[in-house]
């Protein structure tokens, strides 16, 4: 996923998955002395939370020696995350949930900050867990093509489009946790307030119990998709990018989903 000499902008949200990500990339770079890191975070403007993760996250890179940069929704956007869930409220008509508009804002707001910093490749700390449920919820949803997108390393299709890799793809939280706790490592412990409205929570608790009755069913979920994989990716031929009309960012159509989102909340 990683090579020698790449330029790797971590994306650290101040969760032990993040952090621990961070730590263990850190100690790994030592190695690797034409290989660099740099820490990016996502501020979405989420009230109670994501301060508190912004502070855990700085410490950890202080503590780490590693460069910090921070990009916000209401910077980039011009609204936080919280002022677009207060605007969902207020008009009623919207069945996407928070975490729809945070996804897609943030992959976006990720990409533009790595490019910023001249990276190589973004590392995420996406887990087992965090990818299992992801391939079930594709499926739930019937998307194919997502599921065929969904590897634990993305190519370079766009000079725009930064490759993200996932080094934690076959780690279950629970190491993340118990490395954390192991090696006292400070993280965010409380939840995202809008987590409970996504559907990827009843996925992980239908995936938590399985594994409990069932040891080993997240490897055999990850495991069957990687096998699967390449047959689905052939039915779907390669969209060629092209730059989004509003932002200039690289999308499949004319207009880019975050800016598109941005636009039927806003301007409608
Ligand atoms: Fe964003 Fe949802 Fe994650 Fe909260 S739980 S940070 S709203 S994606
Ligand atoms: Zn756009």
């Amino acid at each position: 996923m990683l090579e020698y000499d790449d330029r790797i902008a971590v994306a650290v949200s101040g969760g032990k998955d993040s952090i621990s990500l961070l730590h263990i990339l850190t100690k790994m770079e030592l190695e690797y002395p034409k290989a660099s890191l740099v820490a990016v975070t996502v501020d979405e403007g989420i009230e109670g939370y994501r301060d508190e993760a912004l502070r855990i996250a700085a410490r950890n890179c202080r503590k780490l020696n590693i460069e910090h940069h921070i990009i916000s929704f209401k910077e980039l956007y011009s609204y936080s995350l919280d002022e677009i869930v207060r605007h969902l409220k207020e008009e009623g008509r919207n069945k996407l949930t928070p975490c729809a508009y945070c996804g897609v804002l943030r992959r976006k707001a990720l990409n533009i900050v790595a490019r910023d910093v001249n990276a190589d490749k973004v590392a995420t700390a996406h887990t087992l867990d965090d990818e299992t449920q992801t391939i079930l919820l594709n499926i739930f949803h019937g998307d194919l093509s997502r599921l065929a997108r969904g590897k634990p390393i993305t190519d370079q299709v766009h000079p725009k489009l930064m490759p993200r890799a996932k080094p934690f793809c076959q780690i279950p939280e629970k190491e993340t946790a118990l490395y954390a706790y192991i090696r006292k490592i400070q993280f965010q412990g409380i939840p995202c307030p809008y987590a409970s409205e996504a559907m990827r929570n009843d996925m992980r608790l239908f995936l938590s119990r399985m594994e409990e009755k069932h040891a080993g069913t997240k490897f055999a979920v990850f495991k069957s998709m990687e096998r699967i994989r390449p047959a689905i990716e052939k039915m779907f031929k390669r969209e060629r990018l092209r730059k989004c009309i509003r932002c200039g960012e690289p999308t499949v159509g004319n207009i880019c989903r975050a800016c598109e989102m941005l636009l039927q909340l806003f301007d409608a």
